[in-house]
């Protein structure tokens, strides 16, 4: 549920309006903040024009004759005739939603005419947001956020979209984080908390930060930031609860220097996040089917799937590197895992061949011999790790970007086998199921990373199988149980594996 943030400084509502007034609007300017009063007229809301006339610097004069209202702004003018539902803004007509109203000498317009008749000609950028009744004024940077948070079990996640894009940080003070945005103003709807002891509220905090109130069972919070719709940003933050052999967390009155940094309680070798990556997307379409189908809404859908199921048999938290048709560069793919410390990285191809009987599928994970040297020398080297608080070690992130499989190369060659063996128990597998390969897409993930070709996009039967629902979902279920044994440590016994040249 969502509930309007009343902007902080805005809460002062004029004494004078009646309960049938609809709340006012607010006028956000680089000179601050003013409200606009409207009015309900006719099943319309309405401004009084003596109201904009203050605000927007305009002066207005009566037409006897004709009975209209001439504004004047900027040496330009703007007509309205009562009981027409047209204006005249610097000699063009533009509609209004209701007509003009007058109550003795007062004129009053549709909300709208902010809009439609006044931006035209101010001179300066006028935003009319109904659904956050505000009217922005000039150059004003005020992102939209929009909130809600979900229980998961032993973490709370707050996710909050922000649109458009805007550089933020997050910082701990004391039992609340704020999270400060690079703007003027944000225009929030924030969610209630439905897990008050992991997070105990979310609030304005002055006029560009929200502040995250944590509750009494929070241990550790950590946060990322993931590409969102529209040009916008996606902001995940996790509250991480208190397990019971943990020593208590500091109390409240503890001074923020004191509380602990960004901790790990979860035990090592538990799973707490899955990355998914549905392979190409946008202009990169990837194989195309035998009946017109292409690879990147092959994998997006399977992906979806697979996040669902993962969350919904797991509880486990899942992402993907992309969640509609867009494009992204295989380092971004990887940096999406990485940035969301990601224990898993599964990306899901189809495959092509010039042979249209080829079928199956096949699992790949990486292999170093053609990167050379360095990435052997980055795969041996020794780790870097850090006590964490509860107990437990969290590696450093001192690898090279472009070797950062190469440490876990072993486990995602056990990875690998128990996913091949899961998928052999459903579905059809490639004479060569399971191969090493010195895969791009794999290169810049910091964890267990494999690759799925689940199947021939080139081979006619295969490319149908690749869009029904039953082979879907035989994929869906082989990868679970991949990950459920993986998960568990009982991943499948290390066989020779075939090593294939570059692709
Ligand atoms: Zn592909």
């Amino acid at each position: 549920m969502l509930v309007a943030l009343v902007l902080a400084g805005l809460t002062g509502l004029p004494a004078a309006q009646t309960p049938q007034s609809p709340a006012p609007y607010t006028v956000v300017s680089r000179d601050g903040r003013q409200p606009l009063p409207a009015r309900s007229i006719n099943g319309q809301e309405m401004f009084a024009i003596d109201d904009l006339a203050r605000i927007f610097g305009f002066t207005t004069k009566d037409d006897p004759i004709a009975g209209g209202l001439t504004i004047t702004l900027r040496g330009q003018s703007i007509l309205l005739s009562p009981n027409q539902e047209i204006a005249s803004v610097a000699g063009r007509l533009i509609s209004l939603p209701a007509p003009p109203a007058r109550e003795g000498r007062a004129w009053f317009v549709p909300v709208d005419f902010v809009a439609r008749a006044l931006a035209p000609v101010a001179g300066t950028p006028i935003e009319l947001r109904k659904p956050s009744r505000l009217v922005l004024l000039g150059d004003i940077r005020m992102p939209r956020v929009a909130g809600r948070i979900e229980s998961l079990g032993a973490l709370a996640r707050l996710t909050l979209d922000v649109a458009p894009t805007t550089p933020h940080a997050v910082t701990q003070e004391g039992n609340r984080l704020i999270l400060r945005f690079e703007a003027d103003a944000i225009d929030a709807s924030l969610p209630t908390s439905p897990v008050p002891e992991l997070i105990a509220g979310v609030r304005p905090e002055g006029a560009a930060a929200i502040a995250v109130e944590l509750g009494p069972r929070h241990a550790s919070f950590r946060s990322s930031d993931l590409p969102g719709d529209r040009g916008g940003v996606r902001i995940v933050i996790e509250v991480v609860a208190k397990t019971t052999d943990t020593p208590a967390a500091p109390s409240p009155t503890a001074p923020a220097a004191e509380a602990p940094p960004l901790l790990d309680l979860v035990p090592a070798g538990t799973l707490r996040t899955v990355v998914i990556d549905p392979g190409h997307g946008g202009a990169d379409e990837g194989a195309r089917g035998a009946g017109g189908s292409v690879e990147k809404s092959v994998t997006l859908a399977v992906a979806r799937r697979l996040k669902a199921a993962l969350e919904a048999r797991l509880g486990v938290r899942t992402l993907l590197t992309r969640d509609g048709d867009t494009a992204l560069g295989l380092d971004e793919r990887a940096a999406v895992a990485n940035n969301n410390k990601a224990d898993l990285f599964i990306s899901l191809h189809a495959n092509a061949s010039v042979r249209p009987g080829a079928a199956g599928a096949q699992v790949f994970y990486l292999s170093l011999e053609e990167l050379g040297d360095e990435a052997r020398r980055a795969a041996s080297a020794p780790r870097e790790t850090l006590p964490v608080f509860g107990g437990g070690s969290r590696d450093i992130e001192v690898v090279a970007w472009r070797f950062a499989q190469a440490r876990h190369i072993e486990r995602s060659a056990s990875f690998a086998r128990t996913v091949e063996a899961a998928l052999r128990a459903r579905v059809t597998m490639s004479a060569r199921p399971l191969q090493q390969a010195p895969l791009r897409a794999l290169v810049g993930a910091n964890m267990p990373a494999v690759l799925i070709e689940m199947g021939f996009m080139s081979n006619p039967q295969q490319a149908a199988q690749l869009g029904s629902d039953e082979y879907q979902n035989a994929i869906v279920q082989a990868v679970v149980d991949g990950v459920i044994q993986f998960r568990d440590g009982r991943g499948a016994a290390p066989a020779p594996v075939p090593q294939v040249p570059g692709r």
